[in-house]
């Protein structure tokens, strides 16, 4: 079992546990090396630096960045980052700042389709109004009866193609990925898996245009065990880590008790012949 957890998220973004919660959490469960990557935000870093501390875990500065590449939205991570690296600040701040519009859109498409007084219902489970989000959204319209929990309101009006999806320019892979690397930080490609199903997924040709890209641009890892994927797409995404070169990440991708796929840590191990990042800043930092 692996005992690093390197994707996760508090209420700093779209998470349910402040930052301080969280880190409790992945100590009882035996997580041992912690990175909080909320999207597009890096304001939960010091509180979870300082809980890891106290619970004698290892902390990596995180964050998930909102990336749009052609017609699709991907998800870079960046680990071990330096969060006053002003090109990082301020890309990620351009990155956040058009989600107040898009959440006004979004209630306004749901108001046509019957469904009023969302964006106040919204705001209210967003602990950070900066990083207004559909997994608000969805817990409000949980909460209003309109459906019976966060995964059927995706497929029921926020995913693409749905009443309330409101398309989004988010950053530019390129960017987001100099940015990541510029601050010295780790760019890895979050769970690919999850854009190869469902509307407007790559195919495999695209994903392969996607890694040259990313790998040109400077990403170096790949999410291969994710709360995200299945045990069958780890395997897939360890042969792509081997084809294309890349290290290999691990993290639940936890959001909330009882709103993931998966708890935080206890993660299976890597395919045999993956490469761990944390390789990476271990050398650099002597661990
Ligand atoms: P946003 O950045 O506001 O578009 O929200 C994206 C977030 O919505 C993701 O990080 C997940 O937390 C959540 N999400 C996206 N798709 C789903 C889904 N099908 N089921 C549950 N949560 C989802
Ligand atoms: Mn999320
Ligand atoms: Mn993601
Ligand atoms: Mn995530």
């Amino acid at each position: 079992m692996l005992d690093y957890d390197l994707h996760c998220h508090s209420n700093i973004s779209d998470g349910t546990l402040t930052p301080v919660e969280l880190v409790a959490r992945a100590a009882e469960r035996g997580v041992k090396v912690l990175a909080l990557t909320d999207h597009d935000d890096m304001d939960g870093l010091d509180d979870a630096r300082a809980a890891a501390a106290q619970h004698g875990i290892t902390f990596i500065n995180g964050v998930e960045i909102s990336v749009t590449w052609r017609t699709h939205t991907v998800h870079i991570v960046g680990l071990d980052i330096d969060p006053t690296y002003p090109p990082l600040a301020e890309g990620l701040r351009n990155v956040r700042s058009g989600r107040g519009e898009r959440a006004q859109k979004m209630a306004a498409e749901l108001a046509k389709a019957g469904i009023g007084g969302v964006l106040q219902g919204a705001y209210r489970y967003a602990g950070n109004p900066n990083m207004i989000g559909r997994a608000h959204f969805a817990r409000y319209l949980v909460e209003a009866g309109h459906c019976k929990d966060v995964k059927s309101v995706f497929n029921r009006y926020l995913a693409k193609g749905k009443p309330g999806y409101v398309p989004h320019q988010w950053a530019a892979l390129a960017d987001a990925v100099s940015w990541v690397r510029g601050s010295g930080g780790v760019a890895v490609l979050a769970h690919p898996g999850r854009y190869m199903v469902g509307r407007n997924s790559m195919g495999k040709k695209t994903m392969h245009e996607l890694l040259a890209e990313f790998i040109e641009s400077g990403g170096q890892a790949i999410e291969v065990v994710s709360g995200s994927h299945t045990p069958e797409q780890y395997a897939e995404f360890a042969r792509y880590a081997a084809e294309f070169n890349l290290m290999c990440s691990c993290g639940s991708d936890f959001h909330g008790p009882g709103e993931s796929y998966r708890d935080m840590g206890r993660m299976p191990d890597f395919p045999l012949g993956c490469i761990p990042v944390w390789q990476l800043w271990e050398e650099k930092n002597n661990m």
